[in-house]
């Protein structure tokens, strides 16, 4: 087996042990793993990405910012770039909900290319799920906003992947709301 093929492996497994109580907001409450490595497959499969430490950082993403696992953790099992990856893509949890929607708008230009190819996966993939079924609880009107709030994200990280960035463009534009 190649070390690549490894290293993916190490990820994803450490992603589903840490991520293995949590399950989706949509209808069907689909495993939470599901997210993750759908981003990472995204990367690869349609994006084209072969920079292992992105993939890698794309199965840990949400790990820091939704499970028990700390920075230093992450940097001591896959060292310095991936974790760095994944910080830049973590939400400050200690600040209230609508500030962290407003510093990832501003925040979105200046992150690293491998960070920007993360979170425009994650838009994606979430967008997708948002298009495909409502999450429970969710309003038309939140999903629209979510949409808009998006969108705005996206802008600042235009000039990574015109891949990713035209599917998304797609999906903003059957919404009705401008990238
Ligand atoms: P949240 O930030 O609460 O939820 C969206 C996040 O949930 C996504 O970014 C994604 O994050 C994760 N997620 C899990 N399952 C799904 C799924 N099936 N589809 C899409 N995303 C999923 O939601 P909002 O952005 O709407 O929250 C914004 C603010 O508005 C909050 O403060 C919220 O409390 C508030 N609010 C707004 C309401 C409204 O009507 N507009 C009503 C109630 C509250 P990840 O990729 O990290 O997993
Ligand atoms: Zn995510």
């Amino acid at each position: 087996m190649s070390l690549d093929s490894a290293l993916l492996l190490e990820a994803a497994h450490f992603a589903a042990e840490k991520h293995k109580r949590q399950r989706r907001k949509d209808p069907e409450a689909t495993p939470y793993i599901n997210h993750p490595i759908g981003v990472a497959r995204i990367l690869s499969h349609e994006a084209g990405i072969a920079d292992i430490e992105v993939l890698q950082a794309a199965l840990l993403h949400d790990t820091v910012e939704d499970t028990d696992t700390s920075i230093i953790e992450l940097e001591a099992v896959f060292g310095q770039t991936v974790a760095r990856i994944v910080q830049e893509v973590t939400d400050d949890k200690t600040l209230p909900k609508q500030e962290r929607k407003r510093q990832q708008v501003e925040h979105a230009p200046h992150c690293s290319q491998q960070a920007k190819l993360v979170k425009l996966a994650d838009k994606l993939y979430n967008l997708r799920d948002l298009s495909r079924s409502t999450p429970v609880g969710w309003t038309e009107e939140r999903v629209h906003e979510y949409f808009v709030w998006a969108a705005q994200v996206v802008r600042g990280l235009r000039g990574t992947n015109q891949i990713l960035e035209n599917k998304l463009q797609q999906l903003f534009k059957q919404r009705g709301v401008e990238m």
